[in-house]
């Protein structure tokens, strides 16, 4: 199978990569990414001389690129995980969240409906759903409320594939996965955010009171729900994937565990503004993923131990990362205010 990623280059998509081209020696990857602030070419040093990988630097929003490599690469399928990403950053300014998230997504498909594809899956979001206080879990069929303009452009995107399937009848699929940790993840995200701050002595900047909460799923995890869906999902459809922590984590709780897995203590936590609009909880359910025989593996105690040892152990990898680009936009999250 040759398998087009695009975005491969980020948190979620290097570490997909990592995983197919291990499950499976007769598989071809192509990552296609723009290497944005968040895309890294470093995160995947170690299988850059695979025969079965190749990589081409382009954009998702490029119709003549796209076209180029749809017709020369001869796929059998396409993953997407391009996208931008952060809450935060769409905050400061969502133009180029709606430019990848939605036009981009938009120009795939056309790239699917025009050269042909057996398969597609667009890795979404928990947060199309918007707030689930007190509502239980979300199911795939559930109401689409977004509530920042990150998730309002993942949702749109979302929107466009299901017309696609209806309309063109492309054999496209939906994941939406919940909040992921693991190795290679930008720091500005949350968990390597704090860890990488407490190893160099920072405080944590923790937002409102801490009381959301999360459904954190091992990136591992969140790869292996996504290779069941690419072998065994079905054309337009959406599958949630998610961890289902038991009991759910409140962004204080997992805050305190990475404090103490640093072996620092509650006096290295600030508080800081609420994010606007910041969405108090986010649940899914995972039942359907679950009856193809997906489960997930890693715990949140046995991931969240492993992943503040990656951090420890691979300075060289974030040191490099917060610098630069990284420090202005931090000054301007966390040091205007
Ligand atoms: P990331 O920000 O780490 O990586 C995004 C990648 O996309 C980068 O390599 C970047 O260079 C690339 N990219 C951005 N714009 C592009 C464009 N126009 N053309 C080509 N490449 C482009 O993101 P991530 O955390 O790995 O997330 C991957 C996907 O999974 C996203 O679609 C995201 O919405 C989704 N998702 C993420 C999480 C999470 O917790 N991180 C949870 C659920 C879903």
């Amino acid at each position: 199978m040759k398998i087009l990623v695009t975005g491969g280059a980020g948190f979620i998509g290097s570490n997909f990569i990592r995983h197919m081209l291990k499950k499976y020696p007769d598989y071809q990857i192509v990552n296609f990414d723009k290497l944005t602030y968040a895309g890294n070419l470093e995160n995947l040093k170690d299988i850059e001389n695979d025969p079965r990988y190749k990589f081409i630097k382009g954009d998702i929003c490029d119709e003549k690129l796209i076209n180029q490599v749809f017709s020369e690469e001869k796929l059998d399928t396409l993953v997407n995980f391009a996208a931008e990403t952060h809450v935060d950053r769409s905050i400061l300014e969502a133009g180029a969240f709606v430019k990848t998230d939605i036009f981009g997504t938009y120009n795939l498909l056309e790239a699917i409906k025009k050269h042909g594809i057996e398969k597609a899956i667009f890795i979404s979001t928990d947060e199309v759903y918007g707030d689930y206080e007190g509502k239980g879990f979300a199911k795939e069929t559930d109401k689409i409320e977004a509530s920042s303009p990150y998730s309002a452009s993942k949702a749109g995107g979302d929107l466009m594939v299901m017309a696609y399937h209806r309309t063109y009848d492309l054999p496209v699929m939906i994941t939406r996965g919940t909040n992921n940790y693991g190795p290679y993840q930008y720091p500005e995200k949350i968990i390597p955010l704090f860890v990488t701050n407490l190893i160099e002595g920072q405080k944590v900047p923790i937002y409102g009171k801490g009381d959301q909460i999360r459904d954190w799923i091992y990136v591992e995890d969140h790869c292996g729900g996504i290779d069941v869906v690419l072998h065994q999902g079905s054309s337009g459809e959406v599958y949630n994937v998610g961890a289902n922590n038991d009991p759910e984590i409140t962004n204080m709780e997992l805050t305190k565990t990475i404090v103490r897995l640093c072996g620092k203590d509650e006096s290295m936590i600030e508080y800081v503004k609420d994010r606007p609009g910041h969405d108090r909880r986010y649940a899914v359910d995972t039942q359907k993923l679950r009856n193809l025989g997906w489960d997930p593996q890693v715990n949140f105690e046995e991931g969240i131990k492993k992943t503040v040892e990656w951090y420890q152990q691979n300075e060289i990898w974030w040191k490099k990362i917060k610098s630069g680009e990284y420090m202005e936009y931090y000054k301007k999250q966390y040091l205007n205010r």
